[in-house]
């Protein structure tokens, strides 16, 4: 008998997770393939970790091979998915060919993207800190930034250059200001023509404190706590317009500055827009069960679905949530073709946790808060044990340890050829900084 054909578009915390539970039930009836655009899976909790050279880069990630050995992988970009056909065409290698994957069962997993709300020149200016690719760029930025301040010419320069603005007061947010001031003042010392008082590291939040899902406790600890540190905490203001040197505040403050972090906001994934499948504010709407009703064999979880947690409500995009989510889908996907009951998916976030910076952090678990440093030791305990795979956990472990003993690392993250010998000699600055490696051939 034919094997069921079960394909999970994405390799994050839904997908993965999916295909975790695939790989422990050995099911000889299911052929499993998961299509993710990157082939490693990345912990995104501590992203700001990478920004701040608090942790190398690659021990946030795992390589989707080593997570998974029955289940097979397809590196490439999901560009459609053929509902009447039950097919999904991906595109992959160099060329970008495509090939198309058909399926008996399609899990979506794509997660969700930033979300500018249409701001002029936002899109073009901010960084975004939802990648790998972020984290390297914000650290190569701040260090880029640091560099340039420091030499004589750029006196004029330094108020833009050295002031550092985040928008959005989430845990993303919070956690990557807390980590950018950190970083910034230690790396201070290095540079004999900066002095602290020259840092700006500001806050931007729609609300009146930050982290508002812990609760107002320790969302105003939160904010008390930043600004004990210096930071400047802008609440019940958002970014208004993004100018040629800085940004202008609803509240009609203008900030000169050259960096602006944006984590204010996610929006569903746009290839979701193509499949004409039931949504609710443009994620797929499913059932408990996590399948979309009246399309057998079509499954959606994490950011870009709208599951029902059985209380009028939704659950919440979270990774604590889709890691779950995975779980449960697996088993649902098994049952529905053998004719069993499928299981609702149920359950109660068990804790928020958030670091702040310097070994403080808020968190609350089961209904009680802790803050300062009990709170951050959970928090990095808690993130430990779940980092999937042992060689991971102890490479993130370690860097934790030589932390205590050494200062943070800031060299920046270069992936640019080193300048080849042509004709007549060139240097780096004629490649530029940004050339990639199509481009460097193509120098005379
Ligand atoms: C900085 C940051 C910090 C966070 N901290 C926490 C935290 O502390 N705790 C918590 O619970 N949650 C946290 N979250 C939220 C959490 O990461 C998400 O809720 C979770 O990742 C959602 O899982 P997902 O599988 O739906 O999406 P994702 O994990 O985003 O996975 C989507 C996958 O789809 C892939 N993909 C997208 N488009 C395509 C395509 N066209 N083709 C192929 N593949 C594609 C992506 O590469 C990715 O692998 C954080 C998020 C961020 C950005």
């Amino acid at each position: 008998m034919r094997k069921n054909r079960v394909v999970i578009v994405g390799g994050g915390f839904g997908g993965i997770y999916t295909a975790l539970e695939f790989e422990k039930r050995r099911d000889p009836d299911f052929e499993v393939t998961l299509i993710s655009q990157d082939n490693f899976f990345l912990f995104t909790p501590l992203l700001h970790e990478v920004a701040a050279s608090d942790l190398d880069l690659t021990h946030i990630i795992n390589p989707i091979r080593k997570l998974l050995r029955r289940v097979q992988f397809f590196e490439g970009e999901v560009q459609s998915v053929d509902i009447a056909k039950r097919q999904v065409v991906v595109s992959h290698g160099s060329d970008l060919h495509r090939h198309s994957l058909e399926y008996d069962d399609i899990v979506f997993a794509l997660g969700s993207v930033t979300n500018f709300y249409n701001i002029p020149n936002l899109a073009e200016t901010a960084v975004t800190m939802k990648s790998l690719g972020d984290a390297i760029g914000l650290r190569n930025r701040l260090i880029e930034h640091l560099e340039e301040a420091d030499t004589e010419c750029a006196a004029n320069d330094r108020m833009s250059l050295l002031t550092f603005v985040v928008a959005g007061g989430g845990f993303a947010g919070v956690e990557t200001i807390g980590s950018i001031s950190d970083f910034v003042k230690e790396a201070l010392r290095y540079y004999p023509n900066l002095r602290p008082e020259m840092i700006r590291v500001v806050l931007v939040h729609p609300g009146e404190f930050v982290l508002p899902e812990l609760g107002e406790e320790l969302g105003r600890y939160a904010s008390r706590k930043l600004a004990e540190r210096g930071i400047e905490v802008r609440s019940n203001t958002k970014i208004k317009a993004v100018t040629s040197d800085g940004v202008e505040l609803t509240d009609g403050a203008h900030i000169t500055t050259r960096t602006l972090v944006w984590t204010a906001g996610i929006a569903p994934h746009p290839l979701l827009k193509k499949v004409p499948l039931p949504k609710e504010h443009q994620r797929l709407k499913v059932n408990g069960a996590m399948g979309v009703e009246g399309y057998p064999g079509i499954w959606a979880l994490g950011d870009c679905a709208m599951i029902p947690d059985g209380h009028g409500r939704y659950q919440p995009a979270t990774a604590q949530h889709a890691s779950r989510e995975g779980r449960v889908l697996a088993h649902n996907i098994v049952a529905n073709r053998r004719g069993e009951d499928l299981i609702p998916f149920r359950f109660n976030t068990l804790g928020l946790l958030a670091s702040i910076g310097r070994r403080t952090g808020v968190a609350r678990i089961l209904g009680f808060n802790f803050s300062g440093f009990v709170a951050w030791w959970l928090w990095r305990t808690i993130y430990l044990l779940k980092l999937p795979r042992v060689e991971k956990k102890v490479r993130v472990a370690l860097d934790w340890t030589l932390d205590m003993f050494f200062t943070k690392d800031f060299v920046q993250y270069l992936h640019q050829r080193s300048a080849p010998f042509v004709n007549t000699p060139i240097t780096r600055s004629d490649i530029g900084p940004n050339r990639d490696t199509d481009r460097l051939t193509m120098v005379h």
